[in-house]
């Protein structure tokens, strides 16, 4: 849809001024005693209240550069604003495949909020953007049912899709659409990759997740769950029986944590912790079924800094609500508030829930009983030197400043790698870095002629949107290239 300036009257000035309208949050208190979502969704007359304070910036609007799959975000605020809803749902749809997931999970303070005209202006705060597009989705779910969409006359090509995360699904939808038949591969027993095992439920609620494989299933995608390739059938197979194979594989492997005592009962890596606190046992892998949700005792830490410590930090304060224990969770992290590089609204989410938090503190080793339970961590502060690669300051170690704290739980949110197996067991396919898959950024081209890849598999870990921004240029560029052979 192009934007017509010509019919635009604006007051730009009277908009500037316009106070926001913030969606209603449920109280910290409330939202403690569950793990669902936090956040309500717009009415509609105060939606259009809140994009009537779009000043429709000249093309191209910063908050649609700043998105990283170009939402035309101008446009839909001013069909929201006009009350028409469904058509702006659907200019939504035109750039992204999963609106209702993005709207809920993008960290929009950094993109498109964070680049919206009115943040730096009088009223110093952006619009909703994310909320009006979750808004809208949601209506439309409500009124049209599930989307399907067009799908194009076959074309007679098999495309087989590795991992069933953001990536996966993008590459999958898009090449469906265009007539290919597509069959989906996960080593998981259902597919959504880190959006039903990672990201937890009052973020994002699994229904949101499993409404959308339904989507895709019903556009006659195949999914085969626990299946994963490189062990129960090799990329090479895929190759000869598939025209192309795109590889969305993530990069969902805990990082490594080298520390003494982090054997002990008690201590917990992020990936599993957050997978047994947050996924409904339908959804479990099987082998975390029998184990519950994970205990969690009256004192935990967890060490790390991005989004998943404070999505460690949330579950823990829920667990700890159920088990009717006071709230004591605290987040460890090497740095200061200021190089913390996770979400400030999650962040914020946190502290008002009750989460402590420790700047400049780093473990030393964990500490237990005879029986094998942690007791205590020994803790070091830490001092910030000189710029490392990142461009952060670096965290030093304050020597003599060791001090052993009491704890029953610790949650290791290190971060995440690749998983290598792929390019270990696939003559020709160039890894680097640990088994990050080497692909062409704008074409996901891999080393091998039929493979493609995109998502964190190739960037290593990032957002849900860059997922998709890289699958859907791979789908474009094998669809170009099925329609050549
Ligand atoms: C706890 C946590 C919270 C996060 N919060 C946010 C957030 O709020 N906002 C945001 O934008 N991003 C967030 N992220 C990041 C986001 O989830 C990822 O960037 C995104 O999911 C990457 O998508 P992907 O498809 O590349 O990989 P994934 O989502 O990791 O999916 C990869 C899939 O491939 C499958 N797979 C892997 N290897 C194989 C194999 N050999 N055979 C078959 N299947 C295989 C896996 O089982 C998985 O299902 C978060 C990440 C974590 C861990």
């Amino acid at each position: 849809m192009t934007r017509d300036w010509a019919s635009l009257e604006i007051d730009r000035k009277a908009r500037a001024h316009a106070p926001v309208q913030p969606v209603a949050k449920q109280a910290a208190d409330e939202r403690l005693t569950h793990f669902e979502e936090i956040y309500s969704v717009y009415d509609a007359e105060i939606a259009r209240i809140e994009a009537a304070r779009c000043i429709q910036c000249p093309d191209p609007a910063p908050c649609q550069l700043a998105c990283p799959l170009g939402n035309d975000i101008p446009t839909a605020l001013r069909l929201i604003e006009e009350g028409q809803f469904l058509e702006a749902a659907n200019v939504f749809r035109q750039t992204s495949p999963i609106p209702e997931i993005c709207s809920r999970v993008c960290p929009q303070e950094r993109l498109c909020e964070g680049s919206c005209t009115h943040g730096g202006g009088v009223c110093n705060t952006p619009i909703q953007i994310g909320k009006l597009e979750k808004f809208v989705i949601e209506l439309q779910y409500a009124v049209e049912g599930i989307p399907l969409g067009q799908v194009a006359p076959d074309t007679g090509r098999r495309v087989a899709v590795i991992g069933a995360g953001p990536a996966g699904m993008a590459a999958a939808e898009a090449l469906r659409r265009e007539g290919h038949a597509v069959t989906v591969y996960d080593a998981n027993p259902h597919p959504g990759g880190l959006l039903i095992y990672g990201i937890p439920a009052f973020k994002l609620s699994k229904d949101r997740v499993v409404r959308k494989i339904e989507q895709l299933s019903a556009l006659g995608i195949t999914f085969v769950p626990n299946t994963r390739v490189g062990r129960d059938i090799s990329l090479q197979a895929l190759c000869e029986q598939f025209d192309a194979v795109f590889a969305g594989v993530g990069a969902n492997v805990d990082a490594p944590a080298k520390w003494e005592g982090v054997e002990l009962d008690g201590v917990y890596q992020a990936g599993e912790f957050l997978i047994r606190a947050n996924v409904p046992d339908a959804l479990k892998p099987e082998a975390l079924v029998e184990d519950g949700k994970p205990p969690v005792g009256r004192r935990v830490f967890v060490f790390g800094g991005g989004d998943t410590a404070m999505d460690c930090v949330r579950s823990s304060l829920r667990l700890q609500r159920e088990q009717e224990y006071p709230l004591d969770v605290t987040c460890a992290y090497r740095r200061t508030e200021g190089e913390m590089p996770g979400c400030r609204v999650e962040r914020a989410n946190a502290r008002e829930e009750g989460a402590k938090f420790a700047w400049l503190t780093a473990p030393v080793r964990f500490v237990g009983d005879d029986a094998g339970r942690l007791t205590g961590i020994e803790l070091i502060q830490m001092t910030l030197g000189e710029p490392d690669a990142s461009g952060r300051r670096r965290p030093v170690p304050l020597e003599g400043s060791e001090h052993i704290v009491e704890a029953d739980t610790a949650i290791l949110a290190l971060g995440y790698w690749p998983d290598p197996l792929l390019g270990k067991t696939t003559e020709g396919l160039e890894t680097h870095d640990w088994g990050l898959i080497s692909a062409d950024p704008l074409t996901g081209r891999t080393s091998l002629p039929n493979v493609w890849a995109a998502g964190d598999g190739v960037t290593g870990p990032d957002l849900v949107s860059t997922a998709v921004r890289g699958a859907l240029r791979a789908a474009r560029d094998i669809h170009r290239t099925l329609s050549e052979l």
